[in-house]
C-alpha cells in the first residue's frame, strides 16, 4: 500500500522482531492515520536531500513494541516516528541539515552508529538530540558535543 509519493506502509512496517515472533505488525487504525501523516512528512524531509530514504524502523504495533522492551507511548508504537539512512549521506550530515532546515518536527535524535530518529508528534517541540552510546544510552542535547 502506498502512503504518499515515495513511501509504502511496508516500509515503515517490515520488523525483524515481528517476523522472528510470527506476529503481524498491522497497525491499528488510529496508527494508520498517524503512518500517513508521517509518510507525508518523510516526504519533507526526503526533498531537503533529493535522495532516496532508507527507512530502518517505523512503526511497531502494541504486541511487537511491548516485545522489543518499547515503553507504550513510544513515538514509534504511536506511528509517529522513523529511523533511517539518507542515500549516500552519512548520519550526522543527515541530521545536520534537517537541523538547519525549516523543517518542523517533534525529535531529532542522531543515534550513532545506528540511524537518524525523527518524529512527528504534534506536540512538534522539534528537540534536537544526539545519543552516542547507542540503544538505551543517555541521549543529550545537540547534534555535537
Ligand atoms: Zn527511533
Amino acid at each position: 500500500m502506498q502512503l504518499s509519493a515515495h513511501f509504502f506502509l511496508a516500509e515503515f512496517t517490515i520488523s525483524s522482531k515481528a517476523l522472528s515472533m510470527g506476529v503481524e505488525n498491522t497497525p491499528t487504525p488510529e496508527h494508520m492515520v498517524n503512518l500517513r501523516s508521517l509518510a507525508e512528512q518523510m516526504e519533507l524531509v526526503r526533498a531537503l536531500f533529493d535522495r532516496p530514504i532508507e527507512i530502518t524502523s517505523g512503526y511497531r504495533n502494541p504486541v511487537v513494541n511491548a516485545a522489543v522492551g518499547g515503553v507504550p507511548n513510544s513515538d514509534h508504537a504511536l506511528g509517529h516516528a522513523a529511523d533511517f539512512h539518507v542515500d549516500g549521506f552519512h548520519d550526522l550530515d543527515a541530521a545536520r541539515r534537517i537541523r538547519d532546515s525549516e523543517l518542523k518536527f517533534d525529535q531529532l535524535i542522531y543515534e550513532k552508529n545506528r540511524c537518524v530518529h525523527v518524529s512527528f508528534h504534534p506536540r512538534m517541540r522539534r528537540q534536537i538530540l544526539r545519543q552516542p552510546g547507542g540503544p538505551g544510552s543517555p541521549i543529550h542535547t545537540g547534534l555535537e558535543p
